[in-house]
């Protein structure tokens, strides 16, 4: 179908007889805020939404638009920080929404696993593991408004990937809506199966452009009985991650978390979010965000980290360090984390980088990549921080004033800088976020021609028609 042309009045209709009034969007205004990204980068037009209420429907659905050749954009809660959930500029794209698809289909104490529906938010996901006694341990920013259905398709990682894994590892089955419109039913509940290839893995992190995920049966672990929370002011980061092997030495698996801060980021939430206070009496360079669970009952947790912390300053690691007394304390050194994105957002325009190397190499990345930038571009403002034991920094930056009305220009002269360093360090350019169609065309540069090859190759088998997300990962 051509460019601007609307959609086949027929084919409206027919959508229509599947999924009934309250299925379909199609006022422009109506559309408009799903065609429009988190952070407002990518702004498409949709030809329609289409939200179907079970697997039936959508397996109906796209087989229809499938047959007319319908380019469709999978989205569920539409958080995407990359572009990777809403259509292009055509106009000719129809938003396939999961969000009515929300159901817990079942939760199985026995086996430790829980079968929801793409659309189901991931705080509420949480919350009936909570109350069944159980916990799921994936915790990120957009917890409340984000679907599981995206963040199967984005891999997602957040605040407790060092202990628990990223959402792959969380994945035990899938249910899938092929391009074609035919539905795989993998939603099986097993923790080993080795009759042939892994199909699951090709859907995790494939940002809807191999097929829809509707279910998932995920794990559940126990629930967490003791939480102990500090925030250790360090020097530099290498004494972050002296200190992040300090800690798995002396609580080993307890390590739940282990966030990286600069004080330029706490500066930041100190200016611009209302309420927020610096435990120390005074400025440190770095600190770290470190967090213990244990699922075992009894007291005990915080006096570890209290003596592990104590260790760790009687070796010079550490300058000074808070531990958490009660829950809204607890709440309270979170927030100067979890706010700093907002604060960010408050003083304009940065160039954000969610990118990781071995945490071996974390040290030569801020190093290296702080010094190319300096001497690049004299003024700016380097916003470091993110999820250290894993790896992985949100390496943003402020442009410096004499490039504040140029910054598409200049962000990618800084995306090449940063991410060439990444590359010679052994990284990826993508550690939580994913490719979508803001990294795409950077992509080639950094994954080898043969895996682009194979990932071409598999798209090209289960989407020939290329009409699944089309242009987002891969250029179509
Ligand atoms: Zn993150």
């Amino acid at each position: 179908m051509n460019d601007r042309a609307p959609l086949p009045a027929t084919l409206v209709e027919r959508l229509r007889a599947i999924v009934g009034d309250r299925g379909l969007i199609t006022g422009a205004s109506d559309l408009e805020p799903y065609a429009v990204d988190w952070r407002g980068q990518f702004r498409g037009r949709a030809a329609l939404l289409v939200r179907p209420a079970s697997t039936g429907e959508m397996s109906r659905v796209v087989a229809l638009l499938s047959q007319a050749g319908v380019g469709m954009v999978p989205q569920a809660g539409n958080t995407s920080l990359c572009g990777a959930s809403v259509p292009d500029a055509s106009g000719a794209q129809v938003i396939v929404n999961v969000s009515r698809m929300n159901r817990v289909r079942a939760v199985d104490l026995e086996n430790d696993t829980i079968t929801v529906e793409a659309g189901c938010i991931l705080a509420e996901l949480q919350r009936v593991a909570a109350e069944s006694d159980r916990f799921f341990p994936l915790s990120l920013a957009a917890e409340g408004s984000c679907e599981v259905g995206g963040n199967i398709s984005t891999n997602a990682g957040g605040t407790q990937v060092l202990r628990y894994g990223n959402m792959r590892e969380q994945v035990l089955g899938l249910e899938v809506v092929l391009p074609d419109g035919r539905v795989w039913d993998g939603l099986r509940g097993l923790r080993k199966d080795n009759t042939g290839y892994d199909l699951k893995h090709l859907f995790i992190g494939a940002e809807g452009t191999l097929g829809i995920v509707t279910a998932a049966v995920l794990k559940l672990y126990p629930k967490p009985r003791a939480v102990a929370t500090a925030l250790a002011a360090v020097a530099d980061p290498a004494a972050a991650v002296a200190l992040l092997g300090r800690m798995r030495a002396a609580c080993g698996e307890r390590v739940t978390g282990f966030e990286l801060v600069s004080r330029l980021c706490l500066d930041l939430v100190l200016a611009n979010i209302p309420g927020s206070r610096d435990p120390f009496g005074q400025p440190h360079p770095w600190y770290a965000l470190v967090e213990l669970f244990d699922s075992a009952e009894g007291g005990g947790l915080a006096t570890m980290l209290e003596e592990a912390l104590g260790a760790a300053a009687e070796e010079g690691l550490v300058a000074d360090a808070v531990v958490a007394a009660s829950e809204s304390q607890r709440q309270e050194l979170w927030a100067l984390r979890e706010n700093i994105s907002d604060a960010q957002k408050v003083e304009g325009y940065s160039v954000k980088h969610d990118v990781s190397v071995p945490v071996s190499r974390t040290v030569e990345l801020v190093a290296e990549a702080d010094s190319a930038l300096r001497a690049a571009f004299p003024g700016i403002r380097i916003v470091a921080f993110g999820h250290l034991g894993d790896g992985n920094l949100h390496y943003n930056a402020f442009p410096p004033p004499a490039r504040a009305n140029d910054t598409a220009a200049w962000s990618l002269e800084v995306n090449k800088l940063v991410y060439d360093i990444v590359h010679r360090l052994g990284g990826s350019i993508s550690a939580e976020h994913g490719i979508g169609a803001l990294k795409r065309d950077e992509l080639p540069h950094y994954k080898a021609a043969l895996e682009l090859d194979l990932m071409r190759a598999i798209k090209g088998v289960l989407d020939p028609r290329g009409i699944m997300n089309p242009g987002k990962v891969l250029r179509p």
